[in-house]
């Protein structure tokens, strides 16, 4: 077994522990700097976040859009804000734009030249890299740790835990990061799937899978609309998608994780937000009016997709589709309408880990310092990104807690070593 002593070791290559390593790089020579990333390469799941793309930040940051430790989070906002971290990157040598909803990306619109300004910077300041290494075991020592990995025992003066969750877990893990915690008798909260997609019982998503549609989506619990989303959703195999039905998915996993849970849980897609159920009854009773002679399985044409008209005829239990449309009644066209505005569809349970962005819940917040993410139960162990009780919706609010974790660590590190890079 090899032996390695470093100041500070980084566990896990992805976005949070990369930016630490920026940041150290940052103060020069001096600090022996060692990552240690349990896949053969590091920043797998940065590589493939916002479609390869990499939506880094939002310029319209608040704690409204995360979840957890939301408490600890607004005086981080505060300092740590998209300006600093587009500036930050700028320093390192990224180019960025922000869209017309405040999502940052890179000018090139490809994640590659996020990767490649940070892994640049870190490794050529100096810092090591140690990939194929899955750290285990990380021991309290009087004046460091001694972290174990099949290969290596490494002693460090400081920790950066930066394992991140269990989602995606072929491009991250699925969890490892969780026994290290626990094994320093530091509490996890119940982690859950978040910003996923949400399997739901509707048999018609049989027919309508790989379809998007635009409209509202609201999420009701118990009678009380939790949440409400414009914009795609996509039908997929026996669930529903989209970023809509992303940013609602944290509540439907907390709901699942519940088990005592009684209340109803029921999603309503709008097809016609931009009209009232009087305007769209309305519309609909003029159209089998002036298109009498269409057959319904044309009813449809130029105002809906064939496959949603043909789910709508199934839900709304008008069999025969070979009629004409003047044979529409009354209550079918109402029933129609009714569904139109708001297409009932019926979680059946959590979306799964495999297939969420990230994930909810982590390190309790209350065992952190927030003003150097690092662990109240053991000094110079800072636990930062995905793997901390912190969530965001989908629009860089993930990224932007990672980069920000990671270089507020760093800072602490630096502070004690009388160094910093302000
Ligand atoms: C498909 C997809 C698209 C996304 N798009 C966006 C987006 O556009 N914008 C956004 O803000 N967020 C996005 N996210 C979320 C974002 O990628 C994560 O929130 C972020 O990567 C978390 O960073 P992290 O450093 O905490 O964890 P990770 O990036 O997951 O990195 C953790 C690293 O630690 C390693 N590791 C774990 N345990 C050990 C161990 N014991 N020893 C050694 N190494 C270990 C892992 O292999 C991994 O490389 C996306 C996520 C996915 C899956």
């Amino acid at each position: 077994m090899d032996f390695i002593k470093c100041n500070v070791a980084i566990v896990g290559g992805g976005a949070s522990g990369l930016m630490a390593a920026v940041e150290l790089a940052k103060s020069g020579k001096g600090l022996k700097v060692a990552v240690f990333e349990h896949h053969s390469k590091v920043g797998r799941k940065l590589m493939a976040t916002g479609n390869g793309r990499c939506n880094l930040t939002n310029k319209n940051l608040t704690v409204n859009s995360y979840r957890g430790g939301t408490e600890y989070l607004e005086s981080v906002l505060q300092k740590y804000n998209s300006n600093y971290i587009t500036n930050y990157f700028s320093d390192i040598g990224l180019v960025t734009y922000a869209d017309d909803q405040g999502r940052v990306y890179p000018l090139s619109n490809n994640v590659s030249s996020v990767y490649d300004c940070i892994t640049d910077y870190a490794f050529s300041k100096g810092v090591d890299c140690y990939c194929d290494v899955t750290v285990k075991k990380i021991i309290p020592e009087k004046k460091g740790y001694t972290l174990l990995s099949d290969d290596y025992r490494i002693f460090a003066e400081n920790v950066i835990l930066a394992c991140g969750g269990k989602a995606s877990a072929k491009l991250s893990t699925d969890g490892l990061g969780y026994n290290l915690l626990k094994s320093l008798d530091i509490s996890v909260t119940n982690i859950m799937p978040s910003l996923v997609q949400v399997p739901c019982s509707n048999r018609c998503l049989t027919n309508l899978k790989g379809l998007r549609v635009k409209g509202e989506i609201s999420l009701e619990i118990g009678n009380k609309i939790i949440g409400k989303e414009s914009g795609e959703i996509q039908f997929a195999k026996g669930a529903l998608s989209g970023i809509s039905v992303f940013q609602l998915s944290g509540y439907v996993s907390e709901y699942f994780s519940n088990r005592k849970n009684k209340d109803n849980i029921a999603f309503y897609l709008d097809l016609m937000p931009n009209s009232t159920a009087q305007e769209c009854l309305e519309l609909l009773k003029s159209r089998a009016n002036s298109l009498h002679w269409y057959k319904l399985s044309n009813f449809f044409d130029g105002f809906l997709h064939k496959r949603v008209a043909s789910a709508l005829y199934s839900e709304c239990g008008i069999k025969d589709i070979q009629r004409t449309a003047s044979t529409l009644t009354k209550n079918e066209i109402t029933r129609l309408a009714h569904c139109i505005k708001g297409w009932k569809f019926t979680p059946t349970n959590a979306g799964e880990f495999d297939n969420a962005q990230v994930t909810s819940g982590g390190a309790s917040c209350k065992e952190i310092d927030f003003n150097s993410c690092q662990s109240k139960k053991h000094p110079h162990l800072y636990i930062v990104g995905e793997l901390v009780d912190v969530d965001g919706i989908c629009g860089g609010y993930n990224l932007h807690w990672a980069w920000s974790s990671g270089i507020m660590a760093a800072k602490n590190i630096l502070k004690g070593y009388g160094k910093t890079n302000d």
